[in-house]
């Protein structure tokens, strides 16, 4: 038995989040949910944004699976997501999209495997505001540390999964400094994996290439920023955000998430499509090595997926996101 943090978080986490464990309870695969929350409605309840319990459970359990959480735009508290990656130095975020037999899109043979830095970049947090100049400054820190270990991730990752080609999209053209660290992270770690190819693309034209002829990339890494954008450009190839699924991994911590956000245009009305969750979830099986029960839980969801009237509204289906879970466990 497995014991894992549940972070619900809020808008539709709380329906997909319910959604996925009842499929595992049905599914009786051997994990026990410890459920802890942040974000602003933990905050409302408790005068906590991250409370202690929850970061005692994840130094406990080392291993999470997490709901979105809303970051307010432009004021505020700082995103919680970025907080928890920073403090556990979960510096891999992981996120596969993947063509899917029942969701018809412009493209097939999709099988793309992002590796997005996730705890530096512009994401470091380091901003000033001199109001007298107006001018904002925000740094974009990227270290050799940082960049040496998210290119080996992804080239090990590579190796491991018979991966032929890693791409590093970059902005070494115009961000000489920051860009280059990377570039040269990557020349080292492929030097290193010499069975696999590697390539760099300037990162406005790997936006074109992404969307004109996605079949000829494999393996993907790439800093913070670029990431996060690039990762919801591939949702888009594969079906939309509903369905692509991540992982942010450190050398002792795994925290597992859909790619998308809090989704509050439609939280609370039973639309949200829990696939994105529950592939994640899958993906935390086979991290935890509960392989047999990651592959009967996909195979039920591949069925389902399928059965286009039992899909949500986002795959062109009207179920709802509990109708779908159900869906999922019956074809177990
Ligand atoms: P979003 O990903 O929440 O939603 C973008 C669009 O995709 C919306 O139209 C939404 O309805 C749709 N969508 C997303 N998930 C879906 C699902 N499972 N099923 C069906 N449709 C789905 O992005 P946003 O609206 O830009 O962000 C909302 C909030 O989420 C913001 O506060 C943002 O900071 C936060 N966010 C959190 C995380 C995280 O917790 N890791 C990630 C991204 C965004």
């Amino acid at each position: 038995m497995h014991t894992i943090t549940l972070i619900p978080g809020d808008g539709i986490g709380l329906e997909i989040t319910k959604a996925v464990t009842d499929i595992f309870s049905a599914a009786q695969v051997p994990v026990q949910w410890e459920k802890q929350n942040a974000g602003q409605t933990t905050f409302d309840q408790s005068g906590e944004l991250i409370p202690q319990a929850l970061l005692d459970s994840l130094e406990k359990n080392r291993v999470a699976l997490k709901g979105p959480i809303t970051t307010p735009v432009g004021k505020g508290f700082r995103s919680i997501n970025v907080s928890l990656r920073q403090k556990y130095d979960l510096y891999q975020n992981v996120r596969p999209s993947k063509s899917n037999a029942g969701i018809v899109t412009r493209y097939e043979d999709i099988d793309i495997v992002l590796f997005r830095e996730n705890t530096e970049g512009l994401y470091s947090g380091l901003e000033t505001w001199d109001e007298r100049l107006g001018i904002a400054d925000s740094t974009n820190r990227i270290t050799v540390a940082g960049s040496r270990k998210i290119c080996r991730a992804a080239f090990a990752y590579a190796a491991k999964h018979n991966r032929k080609k890693v791409t590093l999209a970059h902005k070494a053209n115009i961000i000489k400094m920051a860009g280059t660290l990377m570039l040269n992270a990557c020349k080292e770690a492929a030097a290193e994996f010499p069975q696999i190819q590697f390539e760099d693309k300037i990162i406005d034209n790997m936006c074109m290439q992404l969307v004109n002829k996605p079949e000829q990339f494999d393996v993907i890494v790439t800093t913070n920023l670029f990431g996060d954008i690039l990762s919801d450009l591939c949702a888009g190839l594969v079906g939309g955000l509903g369905v692509v699924a991540g992982a942010n991994i450190g050398d002792d911590m795994a925290i597992f998430e859909a790619v998308h956000g809090s989704a509050p245009d439609i939280a609370g009305q039973g639309k949200a499509n829990p696939t994105a969750l529950l592939r994640s979830a899958l993906m935390m099986l086979h991290h935890l090595g509960e392989h047999g029960h990651a592959d009967r839980l996909e195979a039920a969801l591949d069925a389902t997926l399928l059965q286009k009237e039992k899909c949500t509204g986002d795959l062109g289906g009207k179920a709802s996101t509990s109708e779908f879970a159900q869906a999922v466990i019956d074809n177990l």
